[in-house]
């Protein structure tokens, strides 16, 4: 057995902020996720981590789940950010890849995407939409609609559909949660917070976009409605522009299950 160092972190997942959490495949009856914090020179290959650049991976390791975080850049290490990045990082390993269906375009995605995407400035209107539907909830003036959602949607070029879906499924449940568990109490400190959290953070709105879709999900689908299809491989813009007749349609392809994540 690998002699794991001490934890960062310790995590459980609420059942009450993600009701599907008793569809967790826990490898043993501990039922938490062990967030280790890698190092460059680490001895145990699984704790390896490249200095200077933030990597967040996954694994079983023998009976429990282990997230390996790398924070060489820089991270603000305040007791809410822990906890924060550590529900988060959880979140994607025990709810997603060991308790939902995983629609088989999601498994993956093109490095070079990746490359081309990440800061952001391709989404910023798509963004903005989300930000209008957001502030019409918000207004208390019902449903704003879809119509700048669709457009915005309809201007990408079709490679940064792919990024935006394959990003939206991953990164917008597991936002959602951990925005609750640390956030729920005191929602206006969230997105400066989250703006900060790490230094290289050009594309945060991804993220806080997500947190608005939950929020516009939740003002029309009770909560087990809309996280029972999102475990059950819908991801949230599908449902989003489903529960909002937006005239964006992703190709998600059949879901399946992931029965065990091979320890590195
Ligand atoms: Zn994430």
């Amino acid at each position: 057995m690998l002699d794991l160092p001490l934890p960062v972190a310790q995590v459980s997942i609420d059942p009450e902020v993600w009701i599907p959490a008793a569809q967790i495949r826990w490898p043993s009856a501990e039922q938490t996720v062990v967030v280790l914090e890698g190092r460059d020179q680490a001895e145990a290959d699984i704790l390896r981590v490249v200095e200077g650049r933030y990597e967040f991976r996954f694994a079983q390791v023998d009976d429990r789940l282990v997230v390996i975080v790398g924070l060489g850049p820089g991270f603000a290490r305040e007791p809410r950010a822990v906890e924060f990045l550590a529900a988060h990082e959880s979140f994607h390993v025990a709810a997603q890849i060991y308790g939902a269906k995983i629609p088989v375009n999601y498994l993956d995605m093109d490095p070079e995407l990746a490359r081309t995407y990440t800061d952001g400035v391709a989404f910023e209107g798509f963004y903005d939409a989300i930000d209008v539907m957001h502030e019409g909830l918000a207004a208390g003036g019902g449903d704003a609609g879809c119509d700048a959602l669709s457009r915005a949607y309809e201007k990408l070029p079709e490679d940064a559909r792919t990024y935006i879906a394959y990003k939206a499924f991953w990164e917008w449940p597991a936002e959602f949660y951990s925005y609750s568990i640390a956030f729920s109490a005191r929602p206006n400190e969230y997105e400066g917070f989250r703006a900060n959290l790490f230094r290289e953070n050009a594309g945060f709105r991804l993220y806080t976009s997500g947190v608005k879709a939950a929020q516009l999900l939740e003002a029309k689908l009770a909560r087990s409605e809309w996280q029972t299809r999102v475990a059950n491989g819908q991801s949230m813009l599908s449902l989003l522009a489903a529960t909002y007749n937006c005239e964006i349609r992703l190709q998600e392809q059949s879901p399946l299950t992931i029965l065990r994540l091979d320890g590195m």
